[in-house]
């Protein structure tokens, strides 16, 4: 029997009436003969509010219990779901991330999937039981409890999906979809039917919040194919996959805006082989996730690096910065809080021109300044001030039409 993983997000199990409706979809892909698997998420905004439970008694929790905080919203969702299911008539079995072995790495608040113990869920479905997984934890081999990062139900979603060999993946969230951009910023924006494992990768680690980044490498790595759809209604959502050729034909598929961003500068360095190295080592070991460096020379002598971080690593960066300041040579720092950065992607820019130009064109006539740009193959990001970005992000989307389906835009190239 073919098995299909079904993951509902927070604000589709938010209440008792939205369980019982994601419970009916459970039991229809039952009916259509699936064996089922459901990875839910805490209900509503409850990880946010426990999170805020915990900074109310520690400005600077533990690490560890704050992971042995936060899974207790999704074992509270995944029970009510199950109960939801026997009241229908349906025999479903919960299950938290330690009880189905899902191992991962120590790196507690962002820990990484190691292995999952398949069988055991395989025995329940053969049981003819629906399975219903706590998402967004696990446990390290000492047994402590893992969470995955914000987002991470997704990725427990296509963790099983490969394990399990699952044929579907479907994840039901509160869009119809993948769009051009966030509706909520830009309410015209277009649902795509298509997105490409890539695009989907640059838009979600550049802030389109809708799939967890993690769960998209996971899906690309082990060849998932992804269903995002509303939980309400009948509708296709979008499906995430390989390339299909006609993707290029789209110069920019999508628009992004990271508002909880930082920059810091280290201003006049000496320009000599290792102070990058030096550097970016002390914020590795700091944990510091970088987004995007930018090191100009300034004479032979010196030279400027600068770098983007998510805003929750500036304390940890600003001392590993500080510490290493005086082994490079460095002659001032400065930090930026106010930022955000804009961004578009597209595989068709790899094949097209003319998409830099268009974008400056659109942040200029809209009178936004831009800090600092950074390109990849299929991406151009511009750092704005933060008051500027729905602004900056507007002017963008109207230019590259993204309220237009993409079939419309391809042909309009
Ligand atoms: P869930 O609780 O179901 O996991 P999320 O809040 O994590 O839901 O993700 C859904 C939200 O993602 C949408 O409400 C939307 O505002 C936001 N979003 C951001 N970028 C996009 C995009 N490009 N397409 C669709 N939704 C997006
Ligand atoms: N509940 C977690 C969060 O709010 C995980 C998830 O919903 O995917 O981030
Ligand atoms: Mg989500």
């Amino acid at each position: 029997m073919a098995i299909i993983v079904q993951k509902f997000g927070g604000t589709s199990v938010a209440d008792a009436e939205k369980i019982r409706r994601a419970a009916e979809r459970v039991i229809k892909a039952v009916k259509n003969g699936f064996q089922v698997v459901v990875v839910a998420s805490a209900r509503g905004k409850q990880t946010d509010e426990l999170i805020a439970d915990a900074l109310e008694l520690n400005p600077n929790p533990p690490r560890r219990e704050m992971d042995q905080l936060l899974s207790t919203g999704e074992q509270q969702t995944v029970s009510l779901f199950a109960m939801a299911l026997d009241a229908a008539g349906y025999d479903a079995i919960s299950f938290t991330g330690g009880q189905i072995r899902m191992i991962t790495d120590g790196d507690y608040t962002r820990a990484r999937i190691k292995s999952i113990d398949a069988q055991r869920i395989h025995k329940q479905l053969d049981k003819g039981r629906i399975v219903i997984v706590a998402g967004f934890q696990g446990i390290d081999e000492d047994e402590n409890i893992t969470t995955l990062g914000r987002g991470g139900s997704d990725t427990t979603a296509v963790a099983l999906a490969t394990s399990l060999g699952a044929e579907q993946c479907e994840i039901y969230t509160d869009v119809d979809g993948i769009h051009t951009t966030d509706p909520r910023l830009y309410k015209n924006a277009a649902k795509m039917d298509h997105i490409s494992y890539d695009e989907m990768l640059e838009l979600a680690s550049l802030g389109a919040g809708v799939v967890y980044t993690r769960a998209v490498e996971f899906a690309k790595k082990y060849d998932i194919k992804i269903h995002v759809r509303s939980s309400i209604g009948e509708k296709e959502g979008t499906i995430i996959t390989h390339e299909v050729p006609q993707m290029e034909g789209v110069v920019v598929s999508g628009a992004t805006v990271q508002k909880d961003m930082a920059k810091i500068g280290l201003v006049n360095v000496d320009n000599k082989p290792g102070n990058a190295a030096k550097t970016f080592a002390h914020l590795a070991k700091a944990k510091v996730v970088i987004s995007d460096i930018v090191q100009t020379e300034v004479s032979a002598e010196k030279a400027n690096l600068s770098f983007t971080i998510g805003i929750s690593d500036l304390p940890a960066a600003k001392q590993a910065v500080e510490q290493i300041k005086d082994e490079v040579n460095c002659e001032s720092i400065f930090i930026r809080d106010d930022i955000a950065e804009i961004s578009v992607v597209g595989v068709g820019m790899r094949t097209h021109y003319g998409v830099a130009d268009k974008m400056f064109s659109a942040l200029a006539e809209a009178q936004v300044n831009i800090d600092s740009i950074t390109t990849s193959e299929i991406r151009i990001s511009c750092i704005v001030d933060k008051d500027q970005a729905e602004k900056a992000l507007g002017a963008v989307c109207d230019a590259f039409e993204l309220d237009k389906p993409a079939q419309e835009r391809a042909k309009n190239n």
